[in-house]
């Protein structure tokens, strides 16, 4: 075997690869083999990945501005060895000197580009990239977007996509909820009045059948799906084999911690409305109340007092607080969670169970405010997403505690915290793995210009709904170099 086996480069050491499988480097111009390459092993991989995750915190802790004098020396080093690293270039891949260090030119540029991130002053239209040549970006509309919708905000969802679609100039397609879908057919009567040109949105009825013409079909270019996690990763996988465009927002269990510095009387409202609007049936509500510390009893009996005051009942009356869950199946759903919670051992401090209601209710699917206390974290109501009006308290020591709680989710999309200290809150934006951060706020819900964020089970795609990150979405980037002779 001729050419010396290449080695890993990991935590700033050259280490043998495990490999027991080379291929070797050959200049193309010569046929010389020049090297071998290892094939690496599942080891290989494990060990560079063990060796980044320790490094990261100190990386990630380490303010942009330092960072990037790593990459000013690298800049510096590379412009000394120039010569001799385009040639090496020519070597294995064939090109010529000089292709190798325009390639070169260009590899150094992007790390100096890269080190204006701190200042975040990354234009994208600029004359005189070289002499007489200017260089912008245009924003372009794709084609065909479509969305599949949820139940639960049946009107608010749909409109996080389209708008913006339409505006960029792309045409649009609304697959509202089998559950719910009247709300869209009352927005396209208003649509059908003002008139829109033929074709530009859409409205189609369905279930899967839809849903995966739409996604196999090659003239659609993407998909925003809102809706469980469970579908919305079976989608995100059918419309990656596919080659589509696709941001998933899913399930949620949010977390909320109160410190023991919050001001009670303020943060309640907060609380109820995080747990009970919609009754319970949002992304962004309160999944689990985090109580730190001595705030615990006083936290406890408060809620509970402001929960027994609720009025439930029918929609419709102006002086009813909390209506039914939307479906019959939403509600059995729910009260499978209340059984679990007692069958685990929480204890049901406020039962909304087979509410008291009128006459002209009863075969409605209510269920009241309902609170468990003495839950663990490991209880099925403190880590699955219920989608009901139920508040699984959590005692815990420290601020600590709580924040390895919710980093232990697998969902990601909303925590929010309450305090009156600012060291308290910023520990939580930096360190709570999700989308979106409430300080003193219990819905933390983006204004449309922002990005409805969300990590981990509650977000796949690479481009959130929304603002920058939504025009993104719905647009491609393409690039125009001009030289006017
Ligand atoms: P769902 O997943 O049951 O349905 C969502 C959509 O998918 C519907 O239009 C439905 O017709 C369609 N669908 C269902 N099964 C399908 C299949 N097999 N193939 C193709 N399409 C299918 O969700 P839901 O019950 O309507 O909504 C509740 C969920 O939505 C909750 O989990 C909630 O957290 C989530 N949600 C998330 C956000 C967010 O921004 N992350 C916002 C609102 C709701």
């Amino acid at each position: 075997m001729k050419g010396e086996i290449l080695k890993n480069y990991i935590n700033g050491k050259w280490v043998d690869s495990r490999a027991t499988k080379t291929r070797d480097v050959i200049n193309p111009a010569t046929g010389e083999i020049l090297a071998q390459t290892p094939m690496g092993t599942k080891e290989d991989a494990e060990e560079s990945i063990q060796a980044a995750k320790e490094a990261f915190w100190r990386w990630r802790t380490t303010p942009a501005q330092s960072r990037i004098r790593y990459l000013y020396e690298l800049r510096d080093a590379f412009e000394e060895n120039f010569d001799e690293l385009a040639e090496v270039c020519t070597l294995e891949h064939g090109k010529t000197l000089d292709e190798s260090r325009g390639e070169y030119r260009r590899t150094i540029e992007s790390i100096e580009i890269a080190t204006s991130i701190p200042s975040l002053q990354m234009g994208f239209n600029f004359e005189d990239v070289a002499m007489g040549i200017d260089e912008m970006m245009i924003k372009q509309p794709l084609g065909v977007f479509f969305c599949v919708a949820p139940f639960n905000f049946p009107a608010m969802v749909p409109a996080w996509f389209w708008p913006l679609a339409i505006a960029t100039g792309n045409t649009y397609i609304v697959k509202p909820s089998d559950q719910c879908p009247i709300t869209m057919v009352k927005q396209f009567e208003i649509i059908d009045e003002l008139d829109f040109p033929k074709g530009i949105i859409n409205l189609v009825h369905g279930g899967p059948d839809v849903v995966n013409t739409l996604i196999e079909n090659p003239d659609t270019v993407g998909l925003s799906f809102v809706g469980s996690s469970k579908i919305g990763n079976l989608l995100y996988r059918k419309a990656g084999e596919v080659g589509k465009r696709v941001q998933v927002q899913g399930g949620a269990k949010n977390f909320i911690t109160v410190m023991p510095d919050a001001d009670l009387e303020r943060t309640i409202p907060n609380l109820i409305t995080s747990f009970y609007g919609n009754a319970g049936q949002r992304c962004l509500a309160g999944g689990v109340l985090l109580a730190v510390g001595e705030v615990y009893e006083p936290l406890k009996d408060k809620i509970l007092d402001a929960a027994k005051k609720i009025k439930l009942g029918y929609g419709m009356d102006e002086d009813t607080q909390m209506g039914p869950l939307a479906s019959k199946a939403g509600m059995d759903n729910v009260l499978k969670f209340i059984d679990k919670g007692i069958e685990e051992g929480a204890e049901l401090i406020l039962d909304g169970r087979n509410p008291k209601l009128d006459d002209n209710l009863i075969n409605g699917s209510f269920i009241g405010p309902t609170i468990f206390d003495k839950v663990t974290p490991e209880m099925t109501i403190a880590k699955e997403e219920i989608f009901g009006p139920v508040i699984p308290i959590v005692k815990v020591n420290s601020l600590e505690e709580a924040i390895e709680i919710i980093n232990k989710s697998r969902y990601g999309n909303a925590s929010s915290i309450f305090t009156s200290s600012g060291k308290s809150a910023r520990d939580y934006q930096y360190n709570v793995n999700a989308g979106n951060i409430g300080i003193n706020i219990g819905v933390a819900a983006p204004i449309a210009s922002f990005p409805f964020s969300g990590m981990k089970d509650s977000f796949k795609g690479d481009l959130h709904g929304q603002g920058k990150s939504g025009v993104d979405f719905f647009t491609e980037d393409k690039v125009v170099i001009t030289r006017w002779f």
